[in-house]
């Protein structure tokens, strides 16, 4: 599966908004974003963005955040179109539901990309076989964990000392001390995790 190998700092430009693509360094002042906001202070006016040019933005954010190409996205949105209810929030569960997206949640990865690594380096486990296809999607009563040989390294070690101090999404249950998750629910959208608007993304592919 093809995917993007650029700067990830890149996308965030492109968009103009903090996606939070790489994990803690997102919350210092090293975030490339964060200095050209400082840099923007005080600079002249902004360019006038179309309609579709914001819609493109909020689309891509989503494709971005969840490290995803443009042909594997919009597969996910034509199977959220098909679900019963509303297309947008049908989508974001979908997205959540990626196993990739799982283990970013859990916390065993510091970001979606270091996340996707973990699932590709085959670390985790899915109901107590090695998976590997970080898009493969969780349904409810799945287990999730890390691979028991996997625990013994330093990455995992570190892991378990950081992840006290974690918070969980309420749709996943995770043992702190064994790295071994359910999902009890489908995703809760709590609308704050979320960099984009779903209606918008909705209106960008109906045209
Ligand atoms: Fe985006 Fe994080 Fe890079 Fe800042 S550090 S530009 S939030 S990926």
């Amino acid at each position: 599966m093809a995917r993007y190998i650029g700067s990830v700092c890149h996308l965030c430009r492109r968009v103009g908004d903090k996606l939070m693509l790489k994990g803690g360094r997102c919350q210092t002042p090293k975030c490339t974003m964060e200095h050209k906001r400082r840099v923007k202070i005080g600079r002249g006016r902004r360019r006038r963005v179309s309609d579709r040019g914001l819609q493109l933005v909020e689309k891509q954010k989503a494709r971005f955040s969840y490290g995803m190409m443009e042909r594997q996205f919009r597969r996910f949105f034509a199977e959220a179109e098909r679900q019963p209810g509303v297309t947008g929030d049908n989508l974001k569960v979908m997205l959540e539901k990626r196993l990739d997206n799982v283990v970013y949640r859990l916390g065993f990865g510091d970001s979606r990309a270091q996340a996707r690594q973990l699932v590709l380096h085959r670390h985790i486990t899915l109901n107590g076989r090695r998976a590997s296809v970080p898009s493969r999607l969780v349904k409810e009563g799945d287990i999730v964990a890390v691979k028991e040989t996997s625990m013994r390294t330093e990455y995992f070690k570190r892991v378990l000392e950081e992840i006290k101090a974690k918070t969980v999404p309420a749709w996943l249950s995770l043992d702190r001390v064994k790295l071994v998750a359910q999902v009890v629910s489908q995703p809760i959208l709590d609308e704050a995790s979320f960099k984009f608007d779903g209606k918008t993304i909705v209106e960008y592919y109906s045209r």
